[in-house]
């Protein structure tokens, strides 16, 4: 069976009772009628944390065929996005784009220019948005999303050491380009002792950071780097962001050739 071919629906731990998983109503409509398979047709059914089960749909469940494990196709650095808030549905982009170039973590920041409020609800659709887009683009993992923290609570939260390195982009001054700066760092490109690295990223939004933002978080050891010599908007700060450090991680020329 090519179950490399077959579609993907990611699943609660809760959902898996021995050999069944019991579908939700969101999920029969979406397999039955969005997808059109028909009982009897198998899917692939995965928890976002790597695990996978062969499937075939029955009438409210699917039986488990087998366990397997997904192809690599995660980055071999994870990478935490801090994303302040852009006004209307603008984070719901960003977390669609950056789940298919592989972001392992998303959090949502209010900043001192952040407009919008986001309701509850709000990071219930970002976290279906990153399944949705985690099954599309065949990851193994689903990137978390975090809870809407403030500038101030982030900044008080952070651990000195939370990152191998960590970047904030700045859209103007004379700083470095993101890509200079990680091709500064072997260690991005090679597990230290088994461990990946892990970078973190932030992005302001329409109005920019403040000042004053900007002297916090580098006190807290993030670069300020830049992403080349036009003004991107909000939404497309974090997906270029994204596509350097995949592109950069992925080029195999500058992998270590032992690992
Ligand atoms: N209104 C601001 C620009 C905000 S752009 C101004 O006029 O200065 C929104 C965010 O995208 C910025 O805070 C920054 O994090 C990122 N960004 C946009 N263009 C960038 C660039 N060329 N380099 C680095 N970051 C950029």
């Amino acid at each position: 069976m090519m179950r490399e071919n077959l579609q993907r629906l990611v699943i609660s731990p809760s959902q898996r009772q021995e050999e069944q998983i019991i579908l939700n109503a969101a999920q029969k409509h979406y397999l039955k009628r969005v997808l059109r398979l028909d009982e009897g047709d198998c899917f692939v059914a995965m928890d976002g944390q790597g695990k996978a089960w062969l499937t075939q749909l029955s009438e409210n469940s699917a039986a488990i065929v087998e366990a397997f494990s997904l192809s690599d196709s995660e980055l071999p650095v994870a990478v935490s996005l801090i994303v302040a808030l852009p006004k209307g549905n603008g984070f719901d982009e960003i977390v669609r784009c950056t789940t298919e170039l592989g972001v392992s973590n998303l959090v949502p920041i209010i900043s001192n220019r952040t407009l919008l409020k986001p309701s509850p609800q709000k990071l219930l659709r970002w976290r279906r948005i990153a399944a949705e887009a985690a099954e599309q683009s065949e990851r193994e993992l689903v990137p978390q999303v975090c809870e809407p923290t403030t500038f101030a609570d982030f900044v008080a939260s952070y651990g000195s050491n939370s990152a191998t390195s960590a970047y904030i982009c700045v859209a103007r001054g004379d700083v470095p380009h993101l890509l200079t700066c990680l091709q500064l760092q072997p260690e991005l490109t090679s597990s230290h002792n088994g461990v990946p690295a892990n970078i973190a990223i932030a992005t302001g939004t329409e109005g920019g950071w403040t000042a004053q933002e900007i002297e916090q978080i580098c006190d807290l050891g993030f670069q300020p780097v830049s992403l080349g010599k036009r003004i991107l908007r909000a939404i497309t700060a974090p997906i270029v962001a994204l596509s350097v450090v995949a592109a950069m991680v992925e080029n195999s020329s500058l992998k270590n050739p032992t690992s």
